[in-house]
């Protein structure tokens, strides 16, 4: 509608009505898995009025809403990397295509872009789909007109997006200003020209590229301390109080998000209660068993769930599941106390979108189901435990009544105090409930903490085995997560799928040295969904020799390939390749898991060679029989190296495969970094060729890695 009515505005020449603002468009597209890639994308959209521009914004996998292929506006691409390096589910299908190699080398000769890749250095394939998506871009002939960014959530993404955002609006005027002049659709028009002049000098089909503006939104909102009433004197910062330098700076504070949603609570007309997701598995967990010792650092349980009575749960080794948890009752609890609807929790939520909201795209979440009460939403719907991002903590500053808490806020979630929010919010994980207590002048309405807390997600579980050694069963493995007490938290907290898992159990738990639990307690259900892996599987091919690299609770998949493997007799045909298996954990004694097992496999022959080590424990030793006295091995990597020869032999020569599991943070880094360094050995070449090595056999599925952080 903004369109046709300019173009009515600019061709009769009434100079005589209001002179507006005419903004140029840009594309702007997002893949995102959890949603930062979204939310940084909207807020760029949000923004991009206060620069003159319109961002037409839609997600990648949207594309209808879109054309690359025809586009001659300016598109700036936001994404993020999941898994081993994937891109987001809803960039799967975008990538497909452009990686079709029938593309012609200037499929998108026409193109200009700018991109923001968001990724994890603790993991090997740092921004991959990014990566992908630019070097793609670049094969089909598209022009890059802003230096891409790598966005580092291991440190910190606001570290890059934050700069990469500043100077993204000259970037895009610039991009649209050369297109101006080179004539390919694009007009620049100050507010004071007279829309006669606007509509002699832009030929006529030109204005479908404009938009015209009545609203303009405030620019960056600053606040000067002085301003805020701040009286307080502090000897140490912490979460509710800073210092100076910080307390006395003005601040560039976010704009405030629009809202968008309109919620509204009614009594309930029946206590009928939706259930839980329909294609979700309801199952008996049928075993709980602690793994390691009491005096072990951490605790690793395994559950058996019963899924005989699923028979559309036939899982492969290398699978995992979501397991579904809810938030625990106290917190809900808390939550409704806070917001002072703890009476109204058994009424039913309804929610729409705000009729006036300036929110572009905005959506009701699809994610919380209709007629549901106020204990449902938060029970199963909202993530109340996850880390509040800097647009909540602004958007909570407008329902906050104490000036020195509202001043701290701002500061949060302000540039400058970037580094406290860092240490205040982000790094202990604080909570949304625990933020909301430590303002306690902060009364946010609902309709806020739903538009900001994110859904609250399953956790995903890798199998510990095979339906072939177990039919009708399941395993899994897990360590119990513990959150430590510190400045934001004054007591400890467990993890919430890992804590809830445990008080489930806990009454059923076998210890080590038993067989079965003293309790006759009923076993306790959880709710599953299956999550097949493209690739993370055995080779299907017996005669292919692999290495698994799984220590702690990473050995669990490679329980499941095992088994699978087991029985060689049954093929006496068939060849089978040599495998190798690296585990390590702190002590032997106290938490080597399924030692017993492991210990089997090599007996059998379906495991060749068993590689441990034992960092606390000061020695190490092959469970396939050498001492290893040359070099003292301490980590999974250490062995790796000590055994180059082997592997580099089996990668190279063999057609061998290599797969990783379990922590991202350290291990899985540790582990490509002494791959390079083998590979720079065993070929001669520098860290380059090595790493392109590497990447190669990723690209051949030959280089697999499943791990979490
Ligand atoms: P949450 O409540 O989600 O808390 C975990 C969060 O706490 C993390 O974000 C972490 O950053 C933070 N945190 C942890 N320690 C601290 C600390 N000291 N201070 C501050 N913050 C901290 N896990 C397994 O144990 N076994 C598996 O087989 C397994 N397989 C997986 C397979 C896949 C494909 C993926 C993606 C993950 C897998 N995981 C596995 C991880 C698992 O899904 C959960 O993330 C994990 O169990 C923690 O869940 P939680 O709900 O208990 O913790």
């Amino acid at each position: 509608m903004y369109r046709h009515c300019l173009q009515l505005f600019c061709l009769s020449g009434l100079s005589s009505m209001p002179v507006c603002e005419v903004k140029r468009r840009f594309v702007l597209l997002y893949g995102s898995q959890k949603g930062q890639a979204q939310s940084i994308a909207e807020g760029v959209a949000e923004e991009a009025g206060d620069h003159g521009l319109v961002a037409e914004l839609s997600c990648l996998d949207n594309s209808e809403k879109y054309n690359l292929e025809k586009e001659t506006a300016p598109v700036v691409f936001i994404v993020s990397t999941t898994g081993d390096g994937e891109p987001p589910d809803n960039a799967l299908g975008f990538v497909k295509r452009i990686k079709r190699k029938t593309l012609a080398s200037d499929h998108y000769k026409h193109l200009c872009y700018a991109l923001l890749a968001l990724g994890d250095t603790n993991y090997a394939n740092f921004c991959n789909c990014g990566k992908t998506i630019e070097q793609r871009l670049q094969e089909l002939g598209a022009k890059q007109f802003y230096p891409t960014g790598y966005a580092d959530d291991g440190v910190g993404l606001e570290v890059v997006v934050d700069p990469w955002l500043d100077g993204l609006w000259e970037a895009i005027k610039e991009a649209l200003s050369k297109m101006t002049s080179d004539s390919t659709g694009y007009l620049n028009v100050d507010a004071g020209a007279s829309p006669k002049e606007t509509a002699d000098s832009s030929p006529p089909d030109i204005q479908l590229n404009l938009l015209s503006i009545t609203d303009c939104q405030n620019c960056e909102l600053k606040t000067e301390a002085k301003d805020a009433e701040v009286a307080h004197v502090t000897l140490a910062a912490s979460l509710t109080h800073s210092l100076p330098p910080l307390s006395e700076l003005a601040l560039n504070v976010p704009l405030l998000p629009p809202p968008y949603l309109d919620v509204s609570l009614q009594e309930a007309e029946t206590t009928e209660q939706v259930s839980i997701r329909e294609n979700l598995h309801e199952v008996p967990i049928s075993k709980a068993v602690q793994m390691t010792r009491g005096d072990s650092v951490k605790t690793a349980l395994l559950l058996e769930l019963d899924i005989s009575a699923c028979p559309m749960m036939t899982y492969q080794p290398g699978d995992s599941f979501d397991v579904f948890c809810s938030n625990r009752a106290t917190e809900v609890e808390d939550m409704l106390h806070r917001l002072g609807l703890y009476d109204k929790r058994n009424h039913m939520v309804h929610i729409c979108l705000l009729k006036d909201t300036k929110k572009r795209g905005a959506q009701v979440p699809s994610y919380i189901p209709q007629n549901i009460s106020l204990l449902y939403l938060l029970t199963w719907c909202l993530e109340i435990r996850s880390v509040p991002k800097k647009a909540f903590l602004r958007a909570l500053l407008e329902h906050t009544a104490d000036g020195v808490q509202r001043r701290r806020l701002q500061e949060l979630c302000s540039k400058q105090g970037a580094a406290d929010y860092n240490l205040y919010v982000r790094d202990p994980s604080l909570s949304v409930l625990e933020l909301l207590t430590a303002f306690p002048s902060c009364s946010p309405p609902l309709s806020i903490l739903i538009e900001h807390v994110p859904k609250l997600q399953p956790r995903p579980y890798s199998a510990a085995s095979s339906c072939r050694r177990h039919p009708g069963k399941l395993h899994f493995v897990f360590n119990l997560v513990e959150l430590p007490a510190c400045s934001v938290r004054p007591v400890w907290r467990r993890g919430l799928c890992t804590g809830g898992l445990f008080d489930l159990i806990n009454p059923v738990l076998v210890f080590p040295g038993k067989t079965e639990s003293s309790s006759k307690a009923a076993l306790p259900k959880i709710h599953v969904s299956w999550r097949p892996s493209c690739s993370f599987r055995p080779p299907a091919d017996l005669s292919v020799p692999f290495i698994m690299v799984g220590p702690g609770t990473g050995v669990a998949p490679f329980i499941g390939f095992l088994q699978q493997r087991y029985g060689k007799q049954e093929h006496p045909e068939a060849t089978f390749g040599e495998t190798w298996l690296f585990f390590g954990c702190r002590h032997r004694d106290r938490d080597y898991l399924f030692r017993e097992e492991l210990e089997g496999f090599v007996s059998s022959g379906t495991l060749n060679h068993l590689k441990l080590c034992f960092s606390r424990d000061g020695h190490e030793e092959d469970a396939d029989g050498a001492t290893d006295s040359v070099t003292r091995c301490r980590y999974v990597q250490h062995n790796l190296l000590c055994n180059s020869q082997s592997i580099t032999d089996i990668l190279l020569k063999q057609n061998g495969r290599l797969y990783v599991c379990g922590d991202a943070k350290n291990m899985a880094k540790d582990v490509n970094d002494a791959l390079v360094e083998m590979m720079k050995t065993a070929l001669g070449r520098d860290q380059l060729e090595a790493m392109k090595t590497l990447a190669a056999l990723r690209e051949d599925k030959r280089y697999l890695q499943d791990i979490w952080g």
